[in-house]
């Protein structure tokens, strides 16, 4: 049971100095608890046997000052350390999270829903908190304390009237254990419903639009409603169990308060103890519940802690499947990027989703990658983005080392990636710009807007730059968004340049005038253009049409046209629609 702390250790190692001064300082709080009804007693025996003088009662009141004071001081003290102590070991976790979740590819996200990685870091680190807290207070408090009251009782007082009163002692310690279980299996259904509550809600505010369209309000509210329900019973469970296990705990302190009053007041007509241990004894009786209490509350605090630190270690040992090589290689620039007999599956997935890819990419060139939705296009990307494990047939090399030798941040460092799906975050235009690069001056700035065609609509925006995009501020268009994250791109002004379908959402004309000034700007670059419009790839030196994962042309514009394949088909279909945009 008390495994959870040994899966803490490392922190508990870390923080020796820490915890060695807040268990001391308990230590200390307790032998300050245990004094006063001695004091008590000791007292009302003087007062019986007519001993008490005014002076002796100012040294007694002046003790029992000086206890006070120092039991706030030391108290403050351990409280202080203690829980400042757990606060660090949350903060620790979550950082230690995040750096994990940084680490992960999309494979882990695919696996792992948000609502339930979200738990893990909020409700679960709050678990693992109490542990490192609160765990060890009453860690403390049910073994030492405990054990230093019942031996003033024992040694002090009278042994035989101590054994009597904490016989129902055992009893409680079986009934700890069988609530200890109950409460953990309840309280781990109860994480788990939160979690599932926890997805729901996400993917119905990211889905808000398709079910207002819909007109799924009323069942997305019901289905809200059954999972609010669930974890609702599911908490009232632990609340039942949380709930009998204090009354219980009264009942037995209520006996063996009954068996000391009864037993002692006999011992003291028989002279065995006096009226003053009588009253220090009850004192004590009653002292008695915390740390017995705190016993059953440590039960519950390590199982709560047991189960979330287990739901949080699982995540930390799914490893990033992409990860850095040990020696990672050196590559100065990007010169020459190969894609070598390239064939490439998902992970979880049997079907290959390109096959034999064969690509020369020389520094400054610009590829054109063309085909149906499916295709294979983004796939493609993403082995250069290395979001996946290297292809199990053939190699992506650069000046002929294989990727998987270069270190991931060098890699990613040369590429500006601008996806399919914008991604933009709820913070001004400017801070979204500048997101992936250093500061900019205004002049950079404004080159780079007209570029992606932006000026225009950033003038028409409220506060220009300084708008804030997304959830709190302004709406921006689809297209807007897009040509925002392309911004972004060219903001860095990458060694690689990836747009994938990233101008979808954008009119033809605009299209083409991005595409213009990509020529200019790129020159020397290396740009990689995936398209629908294949008036957008018209220019690049290389143009690969994907079909099914397979590329079925390969060349140049003219090459191309000349070959009467898809790619001359769609270029004059689209000739036809867009009349020549
Ligand atoms: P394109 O960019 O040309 O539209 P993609 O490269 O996105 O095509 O997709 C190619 C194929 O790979 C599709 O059939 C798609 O269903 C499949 N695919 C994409 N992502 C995954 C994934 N994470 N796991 C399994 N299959 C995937």
């Amino acid at each position: 049971m008390l495994s959870v702390f040994k899966k803490l250790s490392w922190f508990f190692k870390e923080q020796w100095l820490r915890y060695l001064l807040a268990v001391t300082a308990l230590i200390i709080a307790s032998i300050i608890d245990v004094l006063p009804p001695k004091i008590v007693g000791m007292t009302i025996d003087e007062i019986q046997y007519q001993q008490l003088t005014p002076e002796r009662l100012t040294e007694i009141l002046l003790f029992y000052g000086m206890l006070i004071i120092g039991g706030y001081a030391i108290m403050f003290y351990w409280d202080y350390t203690l829980f400042g102590g757990a606060i660090l070991l949350e903060k620790k976790i979550r950082t230690k999270l995040m750096r994990h979740f940084l680490k992960m590819t999309p494979a882990f996200y695919g696996r792992n829903r948000t609502g339930d990685l979200m738990a893990r870091a909020t409700n679960d680190l709050k678990a693992i908190m109490m542990t490192a807290g609160f765990g060890i207070l009453t860690l403390v408090d049910s073994t030492i304390f405990m054990m230093l009251i019942i031996g003033v009782m024992v040694f002090t007082i009278n042994w035989k009237l101590t054994l009597a009163a904490l016989i129902p002692l055992p009893i409680m310690a079986v009934l700890m254990n069988k609530y200890g279980k109950a409460i953990h299996k309840r309280f781990t259904k109860a994480q788990s419903a939160f979690s599932d509550l926890n997805n729901d809600v996400l993917e119905s505010i990211k889905g808000v639009r398709v079910i207002r369209a819909f007109v799924q309000e009323k069942q997305d509210q019901r289905r809200f409603g059954e999972k609010t329900e669930d974890v609702f019973q599911k908490n009232v469970d632990v609340a039942k169990m949380d709930a009998l296990f204090e009354p219980t705990i009264k009942i037995l302190v209520g006996l063996a308060y009954t068996i000391g009053l009864g037993y002692g007041s006999y011992l003291v007509a028989r002279n065995e103890i006096t009226l003053g241990e009588l009253v220090s004894f009850n004192v004590y009786l009653g002292m008695l519940i915390w740390p017995m209490f705190a016993a059953g509350e440590l039960i519950n605090v390590m199982q709560r802690g047991n189960a979330s630190l287990d739901r949080v270690y699982k995540i930390f040992s799914q490893k990033p499947d992409v990860k850095d090589p040990d020696l990672p290689k050196e590559v100065k620039l990007p010169e020459v990027i190969e894609y070598k007999n390239v064939s490439f599956r998902y992970p979880e997935s049997d079907n290959w989703v390109i096959q034999h890819v064969n690509l020369n990419i020389h520094r400054g060139e610009t590829i054109g990658i063309v085909g149906k939705t499916g295709a294979g296009k983004t796939t493609l990307f993403r082995q250069l983005l290395r979001e996946y494990p290297a292809p199990e047939k053939g190699e992506i090399q650069i000046n002929g080392v294989p990727i998987q030798e270069l270190s991931l941040d060098q890699t990613r460092s040369w590429i500006g990636y601008v996806p399919q799906e914008h991604i933009l975050f709820s913070k001004t235009v400017r801070e979204n710009l500048l997101f992936g690069c250093g500061p900019k001056s205004d002049e950079e700035i404004k080159q780079v807007l007209d570029s992606a065609s932006l000026t225009k609509d950033i003038e028409n925006l409220p506060e220009g730059l300084d708008t804030v995009v997304g959830e709190s501020g302004v709406t921006l268009s689809g297209g807007q968004k897009q040509r925002v994250s392309l911004a972004r791109a060219l903001l860095m002004d990458p060694e690689i340049l990836i747009l994938d379908d990233a101008l979808s959402a954008v009119d033809g004309k605009t299209e083409a005038k991005i595409i213009s000034h990509l020529k200019q700007e790129r020159k020397g670059k290396t740009t990689l253009i995936a398209a629908h419009r294949l008036s957008a790839v018209e220019h690049a030196d290389q143009i690969l049409v994907f079909e099914n994962g397979i590329v079925v042309e390969h060349g140049t514009h003219e090459e191309l046209m000349k070959k009467n394949g898809w790619y001359k088909t769609q270029y004059d279909i689209q000739k036809m629609e867009g009349g020549g945009e």
